[in-house]
């Protein structure tokens, strides 16, 4: 249903909306890897969505490996969301004043995760930025600890060597120490301590020598925005020793809760971090973040407690509306998971295939519906850090990205992200999409 039938498709329509478009909004769009800037190629501008598929604005349709980059796990248009936001506009926008949503939504996040509270606020970034503030309030120690490569969002202590646009962001210092973007004083990036990812001498190491001083290490439960990078045994258990130096252990939850089960990567690996950061999933689309954890955490927050975090539109009853109907949906349906695991590993598997018939080494890192095809030949098989990983072959990756999108496949434009299957993704989208893998392997490696 998605194949370009004679000829790539057309894209005047996007064309002409990215040139307007760079007319009035810097490179032409509201956040950076939507540039397609290390690619190639004209952004598609999206007119419609439904299911597993987009439809860009000259008509072309395509398989959906984005979900919005990752809020879309019911796939796009889902007839409980699209009620549940209808009867809640009904209501009214928003309100600036509490609302049953929102302690519905609360309640629910907190019974599947096993927190105690929650604050909700309108990203992941302000989930992050939150949590960071109530760990230094909490502890009243300034420094924390992240790792190369994750990304927490763009508040200012967390641009500091991040991943996701980071990584391909030619006009920044990619790699280099920190920060990772101008506009962030040294001075700031300075209290951010930068370790490796999945290296637990490091992080021991790290924290034997400033651990007093550090309020919170956060992390990636499973690394989405290198690419996807799966936590080795031996630094889970190097994560939970963090515990003891009194730094507290924040899980980024924003792209892996409820995307890896219902309690996230956590509960997927048995973590038990001190605080939680969701987003993307908990809006069922809309901007949604939260975080939360244990009670005497939490009630350092305001008004309860001196660590100030507001927001205008936080608890926005249509975003209630839509988080509700999808973790409701979720939930009512034990089985999604395993269907998305099923899935996720064909297509890993297929891929595997794709490009050995033409002769291409990639690697594949997959759990549960993340998946990154690395264009590398990793040494024990999979991809285990940033340093790795940015070893990749970029260029061979936006020729193999141009080729899928020349026949109907929407995947993640860049090397360094994870692509996300949804619910909608059945047998028909999989066959189509190791077919367009294949052919693109074939044809457009030189
Ligand atoms: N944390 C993680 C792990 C993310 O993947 C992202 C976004 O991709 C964020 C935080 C920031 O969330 P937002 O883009 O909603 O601000």
């Amino acid at each position: 249903p998605a194949s370009s039938p004679a000829g790539p498709p057309s894209t005047a329509h996007s064309e002409a909306l990215f040139a307007r478009a760079r007319m009035v909004t810097p490179g032409g769009v509201n956040s950076p890897v939507r540039a397609f800037k290390s690619v190639g190629g004209v952004p598609r501008f999206i007119a419609s969505a439904h299911g597993a598929y987009l439809t860009d604005a000259d008509g072309t349709r395509y398989i959906d490996y984005i979900g919005s980059w990752g809020p879309m796990i019911l796939g796009h248009d889902h007839p409980a969301v699209r009620q549940a936001i209808g009867n809640a506009l009904a209501g009214g926008t928003s309100f600036g004043a509490p609302s049953a949503r929102e302690v519905e939504l609360a309640e629910l996040v907190t019974r599947l995760t096993g927190t105690d509270k929650v604050r909700f606020t309108s990203s992941g970034t302000e989930a992050t930025m939150s949590a960071l503030r109530l760990a230094r309030g909490f502890t009243g120690r300034k420094f924390i600890v992240k790792f190369r490569g994750n990304y927490h969002g763009h508040a200012d202590g967390l641009l500091v060597e991040a991943g996701s646009g980071l990584m391909t962001n030619a006009d920044g210092p990619l790699g280099a120490a920190a920060p990772s973007s101008a506009g962030v004083p040294q001075e700031y990036a300075g209290l951010t301590l930068v370790t490796e990812y999945n290296d637990p001498a490091a992080l021991d190491a790290l924290m034997a020598a400033r651990g007093h001083e550090i309020a919170a290490v956060i992390f990636e439960p499973v690394v989405g925005n290198a690419g996807v990078l799966i936590p080795t045994p031996d630094f889970l258990a190097a994560l939970h020793r963090v515990k003891a130096s009194g730094a507290l252990l924040i899980a980024d939850e924003v792209m892996t809760g409820f995307r890896l089960s219902l309690n996230g990567a956590t509960g997927l690996l048995g973590l038990t971090p001190d605080l939680s950061c969701w987003g993307k999933i908990i809006g069922g689309g809309l901007p949604v973040g939260a975080y939360g954890g244990r009670a005497e955490i939490m009630e350092f927050v305001s008004p309860q407690g001196p660590v100030y975090q507001a927001g205008t539109l936080s608890g926005n009853p249509l975003a209630m509306a839509a988080g509700l109907a999808t973790l409701s949906t979720l939930e009512a349906d034990p089985d999604i998971y395993a269907r998305l695991d099923t899935y996720t590993a064909r297509l890993a598997a297929g891929l595997k295939d794709a490009a050995q018939a033409a002769g291409v080494s990639i690697s594949v890192n997959h759990i549960g519906s993340m998946l990154t095809a690395f264009h590398l030949e990793a040494p024990h098989g999979s991809v285990g850090t940033y340093t790795q990983a940015a070893g990749s072959d970029t260029a061979g990756f936006a020729a193999w990205f141009q080729g899928l999108l020349a026949r109907g496949i929407y995947w993640a434009p860049s090397q360094f992200e994870s692509i996300f299957v949804s619910a909608a993704h059945t047998d028909t989208e999989l066959a189509a999409t190791l077919d367009a893998a294949h052919a693109a392997y074939a044809a457009g490696w030189a």
